[in-house]
């Protein structure tokens, strides 16, 4: 049996390709998520990528009680990579208690729980929303964080004070954020991807539907930005690549590499790409013609934002491999494999 790590959230979109990863280097795996926005099946799919069944534990990390129960049960948990998170940008405006409340109190439990059952390491999964539209391109670590633009953001940026301030006063306790980018593509193995459920907010599940003919058409929310072509600029970042990073930062807190206890890191490739660029390497590579118009621009979109990943590099020697053309490939293979495309 190897290292335990508990993945939260761990039949999600990023938690499933990490769990892989993990696995794939050895790790024992236990997964605890409510199904709020996955399946049971991912299991079964995880399962046929690795040949190795994670632990699944189904709950809702709210219940304090459960989680109390799952460490009595789990005693040999090393560290946590804590994915379990709402994340629709839109609800969250609609519905800000229901994501302060799950967002940040089930994070508080972890954060209990570690210190209760002696659990020193935790990843976090972050987000580059804590920058807001930043002055200054690409963005480092260090550049000041915004405003965020919506109540989920802001349990991003809250979530990362929460862990700062909480190591302080706890001394085994050590923690990595992850910021991530845009986090797009699928498992090469196109048996685990992301899944949105109703009408997809993010523009790759959107482009993919609508060349599977499930959306009419592409909407491109504005081409008057001050960007190469009008449109906004992302730094897209392949989801294996970016689960691989959680390996690193595991490995990193497990042998005790850190020098800091609370460090983060952009997660993204450095380059950024315009909707327009993403949907012209999209027909390129999947040789499929998209159906798009150019509307009005979306509100609370940010120009332009991408990584400066130098400290990611250097210091996690983490990189991201994979191309925006390879990765859109690997997005519109997943979709082909659940529409039963050929
Ligand atoms: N976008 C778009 N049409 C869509 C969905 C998204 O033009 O149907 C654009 C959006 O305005 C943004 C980019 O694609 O510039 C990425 O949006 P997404 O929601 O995927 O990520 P985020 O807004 O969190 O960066």
């Amino acid at each position: 049996m190897g290292r335990q790590v508990l993945v939260t959230g761990g039949t999600g979109y990023i938690g499933s390709h990490t769990v892989v990863e993990l696995q794939a280097v050895g790790f024992d795996v236990v997964i605890i998520d409510d199904l709020s926005n996955s399946s049971a099946e991912v299991v079964d799919q995880i399962e046929k990528i690795s040949g190795i069944r994670p632990a699944f534990e189904e709950f809702n990390l709210l219940d304090s009680e459960k989680l109390e129960a799952f460490f009595k049960k789990y005693t040999g948990i090393e560290a946590i990579i804590h994915f379990a998170a709402f994340k629709a940008v839109g609800e969250s405006v609609e519905k800000p208690l229901l994501y302060y409340r799950n967002n940040l109190v089930s994070l508080m439990n972890i954060l209990d729980c570690m210190s209760e059952y002696k659990v020193a390491n935790l990843v976090f999964s972050s987000s580059c929303t804590v920058y807001g539209q930043p002055d200054q391109l690409p963005v480092t670590e260090n550049t000041p964080k915004k405003d965020a633009e919506s109540p989920y953001g802001n349990t991003k940026a809250i979530s990362e004070e929460v862990l700062r301030d909480v190591v302080k006063v706890t001394p085994d306790l050590k923690v990595i954020a992850l910021r991530y980018f845009n986090p797009i593509g699928a498992h090469p193995s196109a048996l685990i991807g992301e899944l949105p459920r109703g009408v997809p907010n993010n523009l790759v599940p959107f482009i993919t539907q609508t060349a599977a003919g499930i959306r009419q058409q592409l909407s491109i929310f504005g081409d008057d930005y001050d960007t190469v072509d009008g449109s906004c600029v992302r730094d897209y970042i392949n989801v294996v690549d970016l689960a691989k990073a959680h390996v690193i930062a595991i490995n990193r807190l497990i042998n005790n590499t850190n020098s800091d206890r609370f460090e983060f890191f952009n997660i993204g490739t450095g380059t950024g790409a315009s909707v327009i660029e993403v949907v012209q390497t999209f027909e390129e590579s999947t040789g499929v013609k998209l159906n798009y118009k150019i509307v009005a621009r979306r509100p609370g979109d940010v120009e332009k934002i991408y990584a400066d990943t130098t400290i990611a590099n250097s210091v996690l020697g983490w990189k991201a491999e994979t191309s925006l053309y390879d990765t859109l490939l690997s997005a519109w293979n997943w979709e082909k494999r659940i529409r039963g495309i050929n």
